[in-house]
């Protein structure tokens, strides 16, 4: 089993920057990559305010911090994650994008790199498949927000070893996560289960059910839910919601997991949610 000390995280957006913030924190030296310089800076200046905030809430001492802080570097080049002993990417959740990355990855990782997908939905064995490491291809998809999220959902591939699954455990645990182990269906467990109740309270929006408002009090209220399902999918990310609803509908073939039109109306219009501004709530 190995034992990872120096990791890399491709894509450095919600959820990027917050996997490469915990795996800095547990003691790993972090490569984070993405497509441009300002995305990076702008990774960067998140991490350090929510370390700001563990800071705060004493969760985390300053010097802590800065060392943290110190152990990230960033890249606008793939060829960065190599040295890496785990890859986990956290790119746009798009079949296309993760397949031709997982490609890429593969070439340019080190031999014997473990490579994870924190993909919602997209099949892990489809893209173990892209890679000549199909072995070690696993989902590690965590929660957002991750810095403060206890789960960590593994996905075992059709073609994933155990060994692969074993150091994935031990480095969620070395988190200070929980992992639970799921097979490779679409949207697995966590999002088989919350996209089609988000999906269904747009179509409440939709059919004039209720206003966004008294639908999130009756799940908060009622159901013991610690946020609403509108107020969870601007925090997501609505475009985020609707790649994995296509992914359940296409992959499954029911109708009940048809994306909403008003999900498909307001990713088209750019709100998606709390990243721009304005979803189903205004973030002014
Ligand atoms: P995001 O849009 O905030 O960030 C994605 C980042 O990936 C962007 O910064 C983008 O520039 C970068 N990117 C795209 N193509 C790239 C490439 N070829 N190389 C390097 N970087 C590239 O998205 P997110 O919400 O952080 O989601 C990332 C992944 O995590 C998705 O697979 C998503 O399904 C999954 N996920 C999201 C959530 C959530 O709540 N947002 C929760 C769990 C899992």
């Amino acid at each position: 089993m190995t034992d990872v000390k120096r990791a890399a995280v491709v894509g450095a957006g919600t959820m990027g920057n917050g996997i490469a913030h915990v795996l800095a924190q547990s003691g790993c030296a972090v490569q984070l990559v993405d497509v441009s310089d300002d995305l990076l800076a702008c990774a960067l200046a998140t991490i350090r305010g929510n370390m700001d905030r563990q800071v705060e809430k004493q969760k985390m001492t300053p010097p802590e911090r800065e060392a943290a802080l110190g152990r990230i570097t960033t890249s606008t080049d793939l060829a960065a994650v190599n040295g890496a002993e785990l890859v986990v990417e956290a790119a746009t959740e798009t079949p296309e994008v993760k397949f031709q990355l997982f490609a890429d990855i593969d070439r340019t990782a080190s031999n014997g790199a473990i490579l994870a997908t924190n993909t919602s939905s997209i099949s892990i064995t489809e893209i173990g498949a892209r890679t000549e490491r199909p072995e070690r291809v696993i989902g590690m998809h965590f929660m957002n927000p991750v810095p403060v999220m206890p789960l960590v959902e593994v996905i075992r591939g059709l073609q994933t070893a155990d060994e692969t699954v074993e150091t994935v455990f031990e480095l969620a645990k070395s988190l200070g996560k929980t992992p639970v182990e799921v097979n490779d269906y679409p949207g697995f467990v966590s999002n088989r289960l919350l996209m089609p109740m988000i999906n269904e309270a747009c179509f409440c929006v939709l059919e004039g059910v209720a206003e966004p408002e008294a639908i999130d009090a009756v799940m908060k209220l009622g159901m013991g839910h610690p946020m609403g399902p509108l107020t969870l999918a601007d925090l997501i990310g609505l475009d985020v919601c609707l790649s994995i609803m296509e992914v359940l509908h296409a992959g499954l073939g029911e109708d009940k997991y048809r994306p909403c039109p008003l999900l498909r109306k307001m990713v088209g219009a750019g709100r998606l949610g709390r990243k721009t501004g304005r979803g189903f709530y205004d973030y002014g």
